[in-house]
């Protein structure tokens, strides 16, 4: 697993989690353990599928079109939660702004 940089708590208004869709399954850990309801699960958009490589594409339509979106993503704390409890390591923080 990747190291996400330490930079939860001290500036928790800086940070937002970014979902990557050629590795997001829907499988929804993140909407789970996100104690301010940042993810939900939704339909992946047609946009960003068909940007997708053929392999992410088949795995996606296997787990029925499914990828977490981030609707309340200015709520984010930093806490790392979703980023260790993802099981495709398919969530980052990173700065915002
Ligand atoms: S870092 Fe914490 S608060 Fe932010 S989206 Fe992930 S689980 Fe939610």
């Amino acid at each position: 697993m990747e190291k996400q940089p330490n930079i939860s708590r001290r500036a928790p208004d800086i940070v937002r989690p970014t979902v990557d869709p050629a590795r997001c399954e829907g499988k929804a850990a993140c909407v789970a353990v996100c104690p301010v309801d940042v993810f939900e699960i939704v339909r992946i958009p047609d946009e960003t599928y068909r940007d997708l490589p053929l392999l992410a594409k088949f795995k996606i339509w296997a787990h029925g079109m499914k990828t977490a979106a981030t609707p309340n993503a200015a709520a984010c704390e930093g806490c790392g939660l979703c980023v260790s409890a993802c099981p495709e390591h398919a969530i980052r923080l990173q700065r915002a702004g």
